[in-house]
């Protein structure tokens, strides 16, 4: 059992939450040589053969990437991916066109190269394997974080046999997601700054089968049906099927109650979808769970003096049109790893430090993120859009070193999220002039 530092020994770091965030967390301490125990509250997702909660299927892009690369998960994961290299937009009329491809081979090769980089992974149960890999880190499933001490840093466990254990280490570091327990404890204390949001869209996640044991559409796109009020996505999975995630306002999710409503729903707005999923199964499907929230969170500090420390989610959450959220949670995982070199494992200066260079970059993304919620349903169809975002890239190629678009400084590039975005407003109004 962790019993704290008092012998001298590496410190214990207990990361709460054992999911993406959290797992790539434990593989940063670890390679630290600190001894770290995960705790996650369900049973071990390894063995279950389906992950309940949210998509497993998320586009990994540069910051993601580069914070798998420090501990050596990079092509782990990359190899099970995906490429996908531009989007592809589904008109009402059921007509399919690639989105910038014709730009992104023009002559930049930094998009062509980067790009590329872009994956669609599934990968939470080889992560929690890899944090098991190092010797000093121990994975506790069923380990429900009830309360904790902030003085102490005690913390509750609450098992599913109802039983409790009652845990100390040096560090917590709360990576359990949107609804943080963990986080409930800077809520009690003054000077914590809290907003959340909820918007007005929903989301369900319907599968598109394999047609001949092939995709059913092309593999290496965002496939995007954008309908203004409403839109649907589609990612390919490694086992030739692609899965489909359709936002829309929770009142028209209400109104669709049978399965003759779902078909004529999708005539009206998403017609080739109809055979690809086919008609019997999105009759059934769609009915399997009601439509989920999303959320945005942000906060600030990140931290409660030298004991405990809020990454991932458990931070902010943002809502997921810039296919951003796990991104920024494992580069919360390299930023805190160049903060922790910088100030030599000092947690009394790192941690205020962390807060200090983080809670801009993901505020940033946060408002960007819900700022492209906005933008891919209302524009993403209008010629004016499309016509822009092709002069932007068209720019870029010419000036690769002045016009970058904000897309690219997201998704290609480290570059920290409020300063892309004090870029993009500059070049706007250069633009303008
Ligand atoms: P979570 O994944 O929420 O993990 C938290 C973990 O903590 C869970 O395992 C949970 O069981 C555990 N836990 C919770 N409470 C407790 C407790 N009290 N005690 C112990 N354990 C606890 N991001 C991208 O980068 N690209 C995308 O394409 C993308 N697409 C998305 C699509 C949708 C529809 C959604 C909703 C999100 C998407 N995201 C995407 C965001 C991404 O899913 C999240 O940012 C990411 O999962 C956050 O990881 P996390 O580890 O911080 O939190």
């Amino acid at each position: 059992e962790p019993t704290g530092n008092k012998s001298g020994k590496k410190k214990v770091v207990a990361v709460v939450g054992g999911g993406l965030g959290g797992a790539l967390n434990a593989c940063y301490f670890a390679k630290r040589g600190f001894q770290v125990q995960v705790f996650e509250s369900r049973e071990d997702i390894r063995a279950a053969k389906v992950v309940k909660g949210r998509s497993i299927n998320l586009a990994l892009s540069h910051r993601g990437r580069s914070a798998l690369k420090h501990v050596g998960m990079e092509e782990k994961v990359v190899s099970k991916g995906i490429p996908m290299h531009a989007r592809m937009i589904h008109s009402l009329k059921g007509n399919s066109f690639a989105l910038l491809q014709a730009v992104a081979s023009l002559g930049a090769c930094q998009i062509m190269k980067v790009s590329c980089k872009s994956f669609v992974t599934r990968f939470l149960c080889d992560f929690s394997a890899a944090a098991e890999v190092y010797p000093n880190t121990k994975l506790n499933f069923d380990h429900k974080l009830q309360d904790w001490n902030a003085e102490t840093g005690n913390m509750t466990f609450v098992r599913a046999d109802g039983t409790k254990e009652h845990i100390e280490a040096d560090l917590i570091v709360g990576c359990d997601g949107a609804f943080s327990a963990v986080r409930k404890q800077f809520m009690r204390r003054s000077r914590f700054n809290y907003s959340q949001t909820y918007i007005p869209h929903g989301y369900k996640e319907l599968t598109m089968p394999p047609i001949d044991g092939d995709f059913a559409m092309k593999p290496n796109y965002l496939h995007i049906w954008p309908r203004n009020t409403f839109m649907m996505i589609a990612l390919p999975n490694l086992d030739f099927t692609f899965t489909c995630t359709l936002f829309m306002p929770f009142e028209e999710f209400e109104k669709i109650t049978t399965g003759d409503e779902v078909i004529s729903f999708f005539q009206t707005y998403f017609p080739d979808a109809i055979p690809l999923i086919g008609a019997e199964a999105l009759k059934r499907d769609y009915f399997r769970l009601p439509a989920q929230a999303m959320v945005s969170v942000k906060c600030s500090s990140y931290h409660i003096a030298d004991k405990c420390v809020l990454m991932g989610d458990a931070a902010h959450a943002i809502v997921p049109f810039y296919g951003q959220g796990m991104n920024a949670g494992f580069e919360d995982c390299i930023v805190f790893e160049e903060i922790m070199e910088q100030f030599n494992e000092n947690l009394s200066e790192v941690l205020p430090e962390y807060t200090r260079v983080r809670v801009p970059d993901d505020h940033a993304i946060a408002d960007l993120a819900m700022y492209n919620y906005v933008e891919m349903r209302a524009h993403v169809n209008s010629k004016w859009f499309l016509f822009r975002k092709y002069v932007d890239n068209f720019l870029h190629a010419l000036m690769p070193g002045s016009i970058i678009p904000l897309y690219t400084m997201v998704t290609f590039t480290r570059t920290r999220y409020h300063k892309a975005v004090e870029r993009w407003q500059w070049q706007e109004r250069v633009r303008k002039v």
